[in-house]
Parts: C-alpha cells; sequence; structure tokens
C-alpha cells in the first residue's frame, strides 16, 4: 500500500441540527431530519427518515418499505458496484458489513476526481447476515466510531460464538430457556445463522419482530434456520432458544417466565465491565455489528485518506488517536456529537453503555420523542397516521399505555383533580446528577454554558 497521500481540494459540509449536508450536492448523510435527498446506508429505524427523495442500496429500499410501508417516498436504489450521476459526482455504493444491505457511499466529483468515502454503521469482520465490507482507497473519508477507543477491542467473534452455544446448551440441559435479547434486523439473523451453523441441533423460537425481518432478510437470499413464533400461550418455549429484541426480553410475558429463563443481551457494549448489571440480564455477549477500536484503524490503513471526520460515538478521541498517528483527523462537529459526548460518556465521565446495536443512546423515550419530531416535520394527515400506527404497533404492552397518554396529552389519571406532578427543579437537577455521576460542579458548568435555568 502506498503511504503517499494525495491532497484533494476541499470538500465542504454543513451542519444543521446534527444532520451534515455535502455543500455543492445537496446530499444529506444520513440524515434524521427529513431533508429534500437523503444517503440512507442501512434500514435501522434509526436512520430513517420520510426524504424527497432517498439513495440506498436495493436491499435497503427493500427493508424500509416492508418496514416503514411505502409512503411515496421517492428511491434512487442502486446495487453494489452500479454507478449514478448527479448534480456533478459519480455515486457508488461499497458494502458496508453491518446489516443485510448496509452501504458506503463512494462519491468521485467528477470536475477534479477528488474522492470521499462515508461509511455509516460498518463492521469488517467477516460475518453471517451481512455483506462483507470491501474498503477502498478516498482522499477523505467520513467514518463513525461507535466503538473509538482503547478498550473496545472486540474479541474473535467465533469465541464469542462458542460461549453463546454453551450458555444455551446449558440452560436447555438444566429445563431453562435461553433467550438471547438482540436487535430485530441484523444482529437477530446473525445469531440464528451462526448458532445453526455451529450447532445444527439447537432448535429456535423468535419474537414477531423478528420474524417478519427473517421474512425480509429471506427474500434478499439468505438462508435462515426453520423458527417458530415465540408465543408461550400456543406452544411450550421448552427446549428452544429464544432470540428477541430487547424490549420484548423485559416484556411481561418473559417477567412472568422469570424462574425459568436465563436472560444474555447481544451487544459491543458488553465488554464494559458491569454491562451485565446495567442491561439486568444474566450475560452479555460482546458480538456487534460495529467495527471494533482495532478494526477502525485497520480500516483507515486501507482506504488511507487524507482527511478523516469521525461521527458518533467516541469521536474526539478516535480523531485525536488518529492525529497522534501523523493522520489529519477531527469530529465532524454538531449538535449530535455535543449530546454524544455528555451522555457516551466520551468525556471521561461516565461509560454508560448504549442499546443493542445502535451507535446513539437511545432509549425507549428518545424513541417516542424522535417520533414526535418525525410526525411534526411530516406534512399530510395520512402520512402522520401511517407514522403514529407504525410506532404504537411497535410497542409492548406497558409502553403503549404510557405512550398513548403521553401523546393524547393526558398523562395523569381520568377522574382527578391532579394537573401537575409538583416535580421541582431541585428533583430534576437530582435525577441527572444521579444518571449521569456528574458532580454539581460539572453540573453547573455544563447548565450555565446551556444558559439553563435549572
Ligand atoms: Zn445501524
Amino acid at each position: 500500500m502506498s503511504s503517499v497521500k494525495t491532497t484533494a481540494d476541499e470538500f465542504r459540509f454543513r451542519i444543521e441540527k446534527g444532520d451534515a449536508e455535502l455543500v455543492g450536492a445537496g446530499l444529506w448523510l444520513d440524515p434524521h431530519h427529513p431533508r429534500e435527498l437523503a444517503f440512507i446506508s442501512h434500514a435501522h429505524a434509526d436512520h430513517f427518515a420520510p426524504h424527497g427523495k432517498t439513495i440506498c442500496s436495493t436491499a435497503t429500499r427493500l427493508l424500509i418499505e416492508s418496514r416503514f410501508q411505502n409512503r411515496g417516498n421517492e428511491f434512487l436504489s442502486l446495487d453494489f458496484g452500479e454507478r449514478l450521476t448527479q448534480e456533478g459526482y459519480e455515486i457508488e455504493l461499497l458494502p458496508a458489513g453491518h446489516i443485510p444491505g448496509s452501504a458506503m457511499l463512494f462519491l468521485t466529483r467528477l470536475e477534479d476526481g477528488a474522492t470521499l468515502l462515508h461509511t455509516g454503521d460498518f463492521k469488517t469482520r467477516p460475518a453471517f447476515g451481512a455483506e462483507s465490507n470491501i474498503a477502498r482507497r478516498a482522499d477523505w473519508l467520513i467514518m463513525e466510531t461507535t466503538f473509538g477507543v482503547p478498550k473496545f477491542c472486540l474479541p474473535p467473534s467465533d469465541e464469542v460464538l462458542e460461549e453463546m452455544i454453551k450458555f444455551a446448551q446449558e440452560a436447555i440441559e438444566e429445563e431453562e430457556i435461553p433467550i438471547f435479547m438482540a436487535y430485530s434486523l441484523g444482529k437477530a439473523q446473525e445469531i440464528l445463522m451462526s448458532l445453526h451453523a455451529k450447532s445444527p441441533g439447537l432448535k429456535f423460537q423468535v419474537h414477531s419482530s423478528v420474524a417478519k425481518m427473517n421474512e425480509v432478510v429471506a427474500s434478499l437470499g439468505y438462508a435462515l434456520p426453520p423458527c417458530d413464533l415465540f408465543a408461550p400461550k400456543e406452544r411450550s418455549p421448552k427446549g428452544h432458544v429464544l432470540v428477541m429484541p430487547p424490549s420484548a426480553g423485559r416484556s411481561r410475558v418473559v417477567r412472568q417466565m422469570k424462574k425459568t429463563v436465563r436472560l444474555a443481551m447481544v451487544s459491543g457494549w458488553g465488554i464494559d465491565s458491569g454491562a451485565k448489571y446495567r442491561y439486568q440480564c444474566d450475560e452479555v455477549f460482546p458480538l456487534s455489528d460495529h467495527a471494533g477500536y482495532d478494526d477502525l484503524h485497520a480500516f483507515v490503513d486501507e482506504v488511507n485518506p487524507s482527511r478523516v471526520y469521525t461521527i458518533h460515538g467516541f469521536c474526539n478521541e478516535f480523531a485525536r488517536d488518529l492525529r497522534q498517528r501523523g493522520i489529519e483527523a477531527w469530529p465532524l462537529a454538531g449538535e449530535t456529537q455535543l449530546e454524544m459526548e455528555l451522555l457516551s460518556g466520551s468525556t471521561g465521565l461516565d461509560d454508560s453503555p448504549s442499546t443493542v446495536e445502535s451507535n446513539r443512546p437511545v432509549s425507549e423515550f428518545s424513541d417516542f420523542t424522535s417520533i414526535c419530531e418525525t410526525i411534526s416535520a411530516t406534512t399530510g394527515k395520512t402520512k402522520k397516521r401511517e407514522l403514529l400506527a407504525d410506532y404504537l404497533r411497535s410497542l409492548e404492552e406497558e409502553p403503549l399505555v404510557l405512550a398513548a397518554s403521553y401523546l393524547s396529552g393526558k398523562p395523569f389519571p381520568a377522574g382527578t383533580n391532579i394537573r401537575s406532578f409538583s416535580v421541582g427543579w431541585a428533583l430534576i437537577r437530582q435525577a441527572l446528577l444521579d444518571l449521569t455521576g456528574l458532580t454539581r460542579a460539572q453540573y453547573r458548568q455544563i447548565s450555565s454554558s446551556q444558559a439553563d435555568a435549572a
């Protein structure tokens, strides 16, 4: 590999509400807010918003259509290797290896041949359930750095999978039910295919959201093992390995089976000591669909760019580590980055792991607020209704009750005169301190920098 780096003319970006736009092309990169023209790297829910035109891989379009129904969005979908010319740029998609259909955007500016690679979410270890990542030399690189600190060098996936099989077999031998909690698109299929390949005798039951994704993923050509639907009233889960999203793993149905289940989370965040206490489960297996710290460095070496911009997760730390290696690297700063630094612990204050696969700290309440934002930014009653219906359909019983009362603007019990929670600033501040582990001095500093009344 040549160590000579060509100097490309500047690419310019505009950051708005945490979204990045490539100026000149009018192209937004994985934006969270509705935009005229957007590149969507993959079909995870935190990457989807209703845009004017969406550039994505053909598989991602099929997944988006089946997950969110077609709401009249216009897609410019490309197969890997296919090329498209748009506003002075040639666009090509390369496999990202994150989940089925996930793509990296490779842009060539036609006037001077300068190249830019935007990874979206990616991983480089070969795995079932995603096209293998293909790196390509580019002048500029925009990369996600979810695991951009050294403690997130992830163990070989073969080792993790062996441990998962041991966990499942021991539970079944002792007449208990092993449950793997994993995101329903991508990770769930990787688990099913990998465990089946290594231990063909295992039998599976899956949550309905996983079953729905299995169907679409199978239609893309992936060979999934036979799976029964998890429906404990109709068929016993005994003797089966269960795969379900984390919200279902904590649902009342599963809690009622508490004494007979062994609950495991499957997430790269599991490498963090204490993760199993945070996830409140018996075991956490660090199998991730994001690149580990050492994989991120190896990827930069392969792309060999003259400049790197980091997004998501530990973007400040990873950019600093690259600069120490003599590579020009900066966080592609924006609001999201600031939130990430505060929430993900990249300030060194707290190391809270995120949810299963996401590179953003997502919670049930943040899902709620982002659907509210999306609905308010959407015009047309039919579209609003469809978005709301999809969201409500995805909820288990308990969060559904809460979401319905918040959405209706009536959070207080009917027939009472209660009209306020009587929650003052002092209580909110104490809750924030407990949650983040910040000292009062650190809190005051952040609070005054944000002109915060609290
Ligand atoms: Zn993702």
